[in-house]
């Protein structure tokens, strides 16, 4: 990727030349607007946020003669009408930012948290831009909320050393102490000691004492999906968030309930974690430590197959406030959604829950398990199904086992397929869902006692 200089611009009352008129185009706009630069719009037709906003608008397409008393130029339009500005721009040796469209860009808008007097900018070249939003959210979660008075202090004490002479190794630490003093000279009770974070915590190598305060992590269980089956606890602590971290495949409608809570996905997306699980930990440690209340959210049960015993265990050792909400796994509710009860008397006097995330871990919880009488309740497994099929008929479970197939429990795309374990490794059991499932092989899973809903797939 070709090296990139990180720049600031001063544009105000500078003219921006901003052609597109569509929603992005509207988002540009306002942080164009924000850094108070003279805009205008060159747009064949424009959304209702660029008519309201009074700048002078050309309802036409572009020529390159628009460029002529512009400092700067953002494409926001389609990539045929990019490409035109590129060249143009190219041809007058100006920069030019194209919006999501890095191959017609020579300017790319990065993340931007500006924070009381301090502004952060995350880029990727352009090749990744939720991913510089994502670690945007990351920084803000991390920064302190006493940020503006860090920065009034250090332009204070700056001014003095130029004036002093002070030579510039000596400002560091210098800057730390005049900071952790901020901290010791207020008075018990004042706005800063509450927030308690201190800046020893950000800029020094050697950890200071620390103030719990109100900082708090729950470890929370979302349920299945459908918010209705959250318990109250949970829907109390998302309520009262100020950030939540939550995982891949959350329901959206859960997540809406933490309102005024900065979210943030740390989940696995395209097969790959986004974020790391010490990361996660260590963004959960730090904001609880700076005051804040933290929601990390995971699907069904925090305990069941989502790594929440990990991240109790490192909060404990961080000396951080916790607690568990627990959750309503999806392992029993999207059977029981499906109308398959996991024990049943005469068919099954014991449940088993697999994760098939590792196939051989998968074939030693097996060993020595009864394959009479019991319920395997299979996750993770959705995509190894067949796999996992003929691993279990080879374990002695017969192929005339029943098996339910469920995906996507408790949200309107339910569905299930129903069948035998025999028909399942021969690769006959078909969803359309790409969402989350899991299946149910034992003789309950034959079992239908709610009426299952108009997706579902009948024998
Ligand atoms: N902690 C979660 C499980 C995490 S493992 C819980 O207690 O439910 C993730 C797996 O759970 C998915 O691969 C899928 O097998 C299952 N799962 C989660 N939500 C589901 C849903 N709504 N319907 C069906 N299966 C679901």
């Amino acid at each position: 990727m070709q090296p990139l200089l990180p720049l600031f611009l001063d544009l105000a009352r500078r003219r921006v030349l901003l052609v597109g008129g569509g929603p992005v185009a509207a988002g540009k706009l306002a942080q164009l607007l924000a850094a108070r630069a003279d805009v205008r719009v060159i747009a064949p037709q424009v959304v209702e946020a660029i008519a309201a906003s009074g700048v002078p608008i050309e309802r036409r397409a572009f020529v390159p003669a628009d460029l002529d008393d512009a400092w700067l130029v953002i494409a926001a339009a389609t990539p045929e009408a990019n490409r035109e500005v590129a060249a143009a721009a190219e041809a007058r040796r100006m920069f030019v930012n194209a919006v999501d469209d890095p191959a017609n860009a020579t300017a790319f808008l990065g993340g931007i948290l500006p924070r009381d007097g301090v502004t952060l900018a995350t880029s990727t070249s352009g090749a990744a831009p939720g991913l510089a939003g994502l670690l945007r959210e990351a920084f803000d979660a991390v920064l302190p909320r006493d940020l503006e008075q860090w920065v009034t202090e250090a332009t204070r004490l700056r001014a003095d050393w130029r004036r002093d002479g002070v030579p510039m190794r000596a400002r560091r630490p210098l800057l730390l102490d005049a900071l952790n003093r901020l901290y010791e000279t207020r008075v018990e009770g004042s706005r800063l000691k509450a927030q308690g974070s201190r800046p020893g915590q950000a800029l020094s190598p050697k950890p200071l004492a620390i103030s719990q305060s109100r900082g708090h992590v729950s470890l929370v269980g979302g349920g299945p999906g459908d918010p209705g089956l959250l318990t109250r606890r949970a829907v109390a602590r998302l309520r009262a968030a100020d950030l939540v971290l939550y995982d891949a495949l959350l329901d959206p409608r859960v997540l809406k309930l933490a309102r005024r809570a900065q979210r943030f996905f740390v989940g696995k997306r395209a097969g790959r974690h986004a974020i790391t699980q010490p990361a996660i930990n260590a963004v959960m440690i730090r904001a609880a430590r700076r005051g804040k209340r933290v929601v990390r959210l995971k699907g069904g049960d925090p305990f069941v197959f989502g790594r929440g015993g990990e991240e109790a265990l490192a909060l404990r050792a961080a000396g951080v406030s916790f607690d568990v909400v627990p959750g309503v796994t999806s392992a029993v509710a999207a059977p029981a959604l499906a109308g398959v009860p996991v024990t049943h008397r005469g068919l099954a006097s014991a449940f088993l829950v697999l994760s098939s995330h590792d196939v051989e871990a998968f074939k030693a919880a097996l060993s020595g398990v009864r394959t009479e009488g019991i319920t395997l309740i299979v996750v993770m497994g959705l995509a190894r199904r067949a796999e996992l099929a003929t691993i279990l008929v080879h374990q002695g479970w017969v192929t005339s086992t029943p098996v339910a197939l469920i995906a996507e429990a408790s949200s309107p795309r339910q569905q299930i397929w129903r069948g035998t374990l025999g028909a399942l490794a021969s690769g006959a059991a078909k969803l359309e869902s790409t969402g989350p499932a899991l299946f149910v092989v034992g003789r309950v899973a034959a079992m239908a006692l709610t009426h299952a809903g108009p997706s579902s797939v009948a024998r």
